[in-house]
């Protein structure tokens, strides 16, 4: 499943390729992909034929795409989804489920989806945050994140602090991945209750979190400068980096104890249990 860096490269992708430009035709090629959009396909690309694209924003791991006529194009890649830029005339992807055409003749965009667990929607007067995700509290990249309050908000929740990283309400962006090797950088177990962090703690934490994300960016910023905007759902650039995630067994870089892997919320958490003993009272 793509996270957070990987979909801000597709971002900066979109923001590159797709920012400026006037939609000539839309084609929905598979309903499911636009379920969100409850008026229907003809709806969908009647709203958006015409319309510029003015910027291309993000928050999480959802896309949108501001309209020059106050709606926006929103978007979420789920587990396989991909944006691609293409050649107009470069065959049809199999999984191909939206095409967007541009009064340029230029290059085209489609949303390409193996799973269609991914969608697009037009939001209304979606010009600042779209409502439908007004919820979503901002990413620790998002220059709107607030680090204080998110470290109020940390330490007042009674949960485990791997829980507290992966709800959407508290910080968003953060997945599986990224909050072991946050946890193994700031040396925390993933059940140490958050109500015994200090502030000290929790800044530290909050620090390694952004510290994974940014090099996770930096690494996959690599891949496009190519005409071709891509998310392979494997986060596959980044796995040379990572120290715990997926790697049960291998010595912790640290300290040399074999890595543990724990069944965690349907997933698996990945610990040293030498640099991050389990809590005496640990939160699930
Ligand atoms: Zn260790």
């Amino acid at each position: 499943m793509p996270e957070l860096p990987e979909v801000e490269v597709v971002r900066r992708g979109l923001e590159r390729w797709v920012v400026g430009r006037t939609v000539g035709t839309v084609t929905v090629f598979h309903e499911r992909s636009i379920r969100r959009h409850t008026a229907g396909p003809d709806h969908f690309a009647d709203l958006l034929a015409g319309r510029t694209f003015t910027a291309a924003r993000r928050r999480g791991k959802y896309l949108w795409l501001p309209l020059d006529s106050g709606d926006a194009l929103l978007g979420h890649l789920g587990m396989s989804g991909q944006l691609l830029i293409r050649p107009a005339e470069a065959p049809d992807e199999p999984h191909l489920r939206v095409r967007f055409t541009f009064t340029d003749r230029g290059s085209e965009l489609r949303f390409v989806d193996q799973r269609t667990f991914g969608g697009l929607a037009v939001e209304p007067d979606a010009a600042d945050v779209p409502p439908a995700i007004a919820h979503i509290a901002p990413d620790p990249l998002d220059p709107l994140f607030d680090d204080a309050a998110f470290v109020a908000a940390l330490r007042r929740r009674r949960t485990g602090v791997k829980r507290a990283l992966l709800d959407q309400t508290l910080i968003s962006g953060v997945g599986n991945i990224y909050a072991d090797e946050a946890l193994w950088r700031t040396r925390l177990h993933y059940a140490r209750p958050t109500e015994t962090l200090t502030r000290a703690d929790a800044g530290r934490l909050l620090g390694h979190v952004r510290d994974v994300m940014t090099e996770a960016l930096q690494v996959g910023g690599t891949s496009f400068d190519t005409l071709y905007v891509n998310v392979n759902g494997q986060s596959g650039y980044f796995d040379r980096s990572l120290n715990v995630y997926g790697r049960e067994g291998e010595p912790c870089g640290r300290c040399g104890t074999p890595i543990r892997r724990d069944p965690f919320m349907n997933r698996s958490s990945y610990t040293c249990p030498r640099c991050q003993p389990r809590p005496r009272r640990a939160h699930w």
